[in-house]
Formats: C-alpha cells, sequence, structure tokens
C-alpha cells in the first residue's frame, strides 16, 4: 500500500527520525573505556525524566512486564502481602504475577473506566495496624481504559494512615508524557518502558527504585538474578552493564531524552494534554460518542478508549482502519474487547497526525455502520485546536494552571 501506515496504537508509539537515525551504527565494545560516557549520560537524563534526585534509574533489557517482575522480585519476599486494584487489563495483569511469584495479593475490584479506589486503600491500609501489606501497586495510566489516576493522593492515603509499605507504580503509559514526579509522590519503584513517551521500539523496561525499595532489595528473599537490582547498580555506578547492553537502545534512548530536554519536560506534558484535549473534543463533541473513563479528570492524555454503539462490534473498526486505511488503532482488550477502540495519542505527534487518525477513524467507523456525522470528528478537534472550542478538562496531580498557559499560547493562533 502507497503512503506510511499511521500508528495511533499506545505502544509502540512512533519513533522520530532523529532516534532512528541515532541507532544506526556499528556495534562497538561495552566494555571499552568510553563506553561509561554513555551510561552516564543516559541515567542522569532519566532521572529528570523521572523528576528524582536520590531515586536510581535502571535500564533492563526488557518489556514493563520485565519491568513489574523486577520491581515485586527485587522488593518483597515469597508470602509478602500487597495491596493492589483492578480496573483494567494492566492491573489486572500485575495482580496476576504478583500471585503468581507467590505474593499474597488483596485485590480490589472496581469497574473498568473507575480510576484508583484511594479510599479503599486508605480504609485498607488503615486497618492493617501490623503492617502486613508490605507494598501497595498502582497504575498511573490503565492503557486499556485510557484511565489516569492520582498517585499524589495514593501517597497521602499512605502518609494518612502511617504505613511504611511501599509504593510501587506502573508509568508505562504514562512517563515522560502526563506528569510523574518520583521524589514528590513518594514512590519506591517505577516502571516504564522504551516504547511508548520514550518514542522508542520496545526492548528496555525503564524502572527506578528510591533508597528506600533498594534498601528494602537487601532484605528480600525472593530468587533472582538476569533481573537483580544489587548487581545493576553496582555495575552501573562504575559505567557498565552486569550483562551485554542493547547499544542501539542505549543511543537510541540518549537521542530520545535530548529531544524530550529539548523540548522541555513540561512543555512535553502540555503537549499531551492540548493534543489529547482535542481528540478528546472529536470523540465527544463531534463524534457524540462516549469514553471509557468514566469521570473527566481521569482522561488520559496518553490514549482515549472510545465506547462504540451496542450492535457494532469495535474490533471490525479496527480491523477496517487497518485493511482499508492503513490506520492502526488500539483494540479493546478483556471486558472491554469488541466494545472499545483506541486512539493513542502518546509520543512523537502533532495535531496534524491526529487528523489523519481522526479522519481515518471517522471513515472506518461510518464503514461499519456508526452513525457519525462525517467530518464531525474533524472539526471539533480543529476547533479546538485553533482555540474557539476548548473543552474544559481537569488534569489529575496539578499542574492547571501551566496547562491554561500553554493553551491559551497555542489557542492564540490565527
Ligand atoms: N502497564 C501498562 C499500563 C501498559 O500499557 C503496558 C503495555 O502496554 C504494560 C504494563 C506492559 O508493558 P509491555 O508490553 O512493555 O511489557
Amino acid at each position: 500500500m502507497a503512503g506510511r501506515n499511521f500508528l495511533f496504537i499506545p505502544g509502540p508509539t512512533n519513533v522520530p527520525d532523529r532516534v532512528q537515525r541515532a541507532m544506526v551504527g556499528a556495534m562497538a565494545d561495552h566494555r571499552s573505556s568510553t563506553f561509561p560516557e554513555l551510561t552516564r549520560t543516559v541515567l542522569t537524563g532519566l532521572k529528570k525524566v523521572f523528576k528524582t534526585g536520590n531515586g536510581t534509574p535502571l535500564v533492563l533489557a526488557a518489556t514493563g512486564t520485565g519491568g513489574w517482575e523486577a520491581a515485586l522480585t527485587n522488593t518483597l519476599s515469597p508470602g509478602d502481602r500487597v495491596l493492589a486494584s483492578r480496573f483494567g487489563q494492566f492491573g489486572h495483569n500485575w495482580i496476576e504475577m504478583a500471585r503468581r511469584l507467590g505474593l499474597e495479593v488483596e485485590a480490589i475490584d472496581c469497574e473498568w473506566g473507575d480510576s484508583l479506589p484511594v479510599g479503599r486503600y486508605l480504609e485498607i491500609l488503615e486497618k492493617d495496624k501490623a503492617h502486613r501489606i508490605k507494598a501497595v501497586l498502582a497504575t498511573h495510566n490503565e492503557t486499556s481504559t485510557g484511565v489516569v489516576s492520582d498517585i499524589a493522593a495514593v501517597r497521602r492515603a499512605m502518609d494518612a494512615a502511617q504505613h511504611p509499605a511501599l509504593l510501587l507504580v506502573d508509568a508505562v503509559s504514562s512517563l515522560a508524557s502526563i506528569d510523574l514526579r518520583m521524589d514528590e509522590w513518594g514512590i519506591d519503584v517505577c516502571v516504564a518502558a522504551s516504547q511508548k513517551g520514550l518514542m522508542l521500539p520496545a526492548g528496555l523496561a525503564i524502572v527506578c527504585a528510591s533508597e528506600k525499595a533498594l534498601a528494602a532489595c537487601e532484605k528480600s528473599t525472593q530468587p533472582r538474578y538476569f533481573f537483580d537490582f544489587g548487581n545493576m547498580v553496582r555495575s552501573n555506578a562504575t559505567g557498565y552493564f552486569p550483562y551485554t547492553p542493547s547499544l542501539p537502545l542505549l543511543h537510541g534512548l540518549r537521542e530520545s531524552l535530548d529531544m524530550i530536554q529539548e523540548e522541555g519536560l513540561e512543555n512535553v506534558f502540555h503537549r499531551h494534554h492540548y493534543l489529547a484535549s482535542g481528540v478528546r473534543a472529536a470523540i465527544l463533541n463531534g463524534w457524540k460518542l462516549g469514553l471509557c473513563a468514566q469521570r473527566p479528570e481521569n482522561y488520559s492524555d496518553t490514549v482515549s478508549a472510545i465506547v462504540v454503539p451496542e450492535a457494532i462490534d469495535s474490533a471490525r473498526v479496527i480491523d477496517v482502519a487497518y485493511r482499508r486505511y492503513n490506520l492502526s488503532l488500539g483494540t479493546g482488550l478483556m471486558k472491554v474487547a469488541s466494545k472499545v477502540f483506541r486512539i493513542a495519542h502518546i509520543g512523537d505527534l502533532n495535531e496534524l497526525m491526529l487528523i489523519g487518525a481522526l479522519g481515518g477513524a471517522e471513515m472506518a467507523m461510518l464503514d461499519v455502520g456508526i452513525r457519525i456525522e462525517p467530518g464531525s470528528g474533524v472539526a471539533a478537534a480543529q476547533n479546538y485546536w485553533r482555540g474557539n472550542d476548548a473543552v474544559p478538562v481537569k488534569r489529575v496531580g496539578g499542574g492547571d494552571e501551566q496547562y491554561a498557559f500553554a493553551v491559551s499560547q497555542e489557542g492564540n493562533r490565527s
């Protein structure tokens, strides 16, 4: 098919040309005397993205799932109790993994589309006077439902209950695209991956551990080798890795961190919010469809899960979009399979790329019989981005004032 594929799934995301070029090169010796410069540049850059002073970033040859496994196996021991919640596919997977690793999971089930049940977390933590719960698991951005949750509120609940558990956060689809503050929110292990906001191919789990988490590693009796934080931290301190690192991915990561730095991390968040708001204008005002996310304050700035009319199978929309228009949309997962399709707005994107995705989604929806007004989504997004039809959307976790500034700047374009 002529033309390029329009990739609008929530990872892998579009890899910028600059990053692609940085990954092309001859292989080199990862034990050479010049190699530590690359390691140090990457780890220093990651600290800024995690917003941490004392946290230790770790780059593992894995994906986000491997990052979770590393977080659980390094900080906990078999039989330890953890508190978790399930309101989408990724929360579900995390619970499943914890159980298989021999942890005892207290899982709170919520409706899909709901957000982190902070009130329930508080109740449970307050009752746990013996501090049997060793870790609280929290998904910052539930990619299957397009729901962002308030991690700062989880920290407040833990502090209010004076509970010493570790806070383990899944930031796989939020790091470097939605504001995340490792130190300020008291996150102990934060897990992300290369193929989302960091705009790289899959292949790296990007993790950050607090001092408290690294101290917990010393006590953990869970067997581990490849993912051992201790080995990694000791090797990284000398500028090297305990095993062969992926050189192209490290070069790509250095370039993507440079790009984020050049744009400014806060501007990256603002851009995501601004683009996501235009997409939401298309869905809600233009197409007059609903989002899976139940409340506006939980609308994700990296992915929107769109609910299709009951008589329609959302998988058909995705298939027609792909086969007929070369547009890749995100599928509905597990409980919301057939009910939603997702448009990702994460990574290296601008308005016109999203207009292409919205236009393609419109054609695919019309083709499978969804009665939307042709052009209505594109027009609503254009109006939003041109500053005429701003949708009031509140962000979780602060930053509204800055957002207002960014949008008024953007909205003033003529
Ligand atoms: N957590 C979230 C929120 C995700 O979106 C994903 C993947 O999309 C994962 C975890 C799993 O990451 P990976 O597919 O990189 O293993």
